[in-house]
């Protein structure tokens, strides 16, 4: 577990090496599975952008630190269910788990009904592993137009590589893919390899063990 500080610090090494403005690098501190007073010390610290994995831990704990801390971003990192998605919608500013059609469907639906929709990024199965979840690489450019179609506000790409390959590669692929479909947003890498995904264009990076420590179960 290193502090704020250092993955602060790492990040705009990273940056630097890849001639990239670190304050364009969004760091999201994905505080899944981690006890309340850990999550607090980093808001303490003054930062703002968290993560979390599922709907109902995020409303468990973040109505109570909005109440106590200014200005917190909230990103929903994990597979979201469609009847969450509401309640995911009003939690979080940002999804980063668009991976199905049904879900792009609800969204546009709900988005409707509330006036709003959180920034979106569309998840995709890079490593074309069957149980994970995710656009295949080979059906995202008529997805992101099909999100555009029902004014989705799409900002980016998400992927999770899998743990036995080379990420670098999967990050590159990501990339090349926004590009083409002309999105400016890039949500990859974790503690393991956050340097390595921003070297590669991320615009987001999703760290929690490098901060928090391992994960409580
Ligand atoms: C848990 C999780 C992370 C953070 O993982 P660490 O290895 O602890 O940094 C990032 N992204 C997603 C989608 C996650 O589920």
């Amino acid at each position: 577990m290193m502090s704020l500080t250092e993955i602060r610090s790492r990040i705009d090494r990273a940056a630097q090496g890849a001639g990239r403005d670190a304050g364009k690098i969004s760091l999201i501190a994905v505080s899944k599975m981690q006890p309340d007073d850990a999550v607090e010390s980093v808001l303490a610290q003054g930062h703002r952008v968290f993560g979390e994995n599922r709907v109902q831990e995020a409303a468990g704990k973040w109505p109570d630190f909005r109440k106590r801390f200014d200005g917190i971003e909230l990103h929903l990192i994990g597979p979201l269910q469609t009847n969450k998605a509401r309640q995911a919608m009003e939690l979080a500013q940002a999804i980063h788990s668009l991976d199905r059609p049904k879900l792009a469907q609800t969204l546009a639906r709900l988005s409707d009904e509330i006036g709003a929709c959180p920034e979106l990024f569309v998840q995709v199965n890079t490593g074309l592993e069957p149980q994970k979840a995710g656009i295949l690489p080979a059906d995202l450019d008529p997805f992101v137009a099909e999100c555009r179609a029902l004014s989705l506000p799409v900002v980016g790409l998400m992927c999770i590589p899998p743990v036995e390959e080379e990420a670098a590669l999967h990050f590159a692929l990501l990339a090349r893919m926004a590009a083409r479909n002309g999105l400016a947003g890039l949500s990859m890498g974790m503690s393991a390899d956050f340097e390595t995904a921003i070297a590669l264009g991320a615009t987001h990076v999703r760290v929690g063990s490098a901060i928090f420590g391992a994960r409580h179960a």
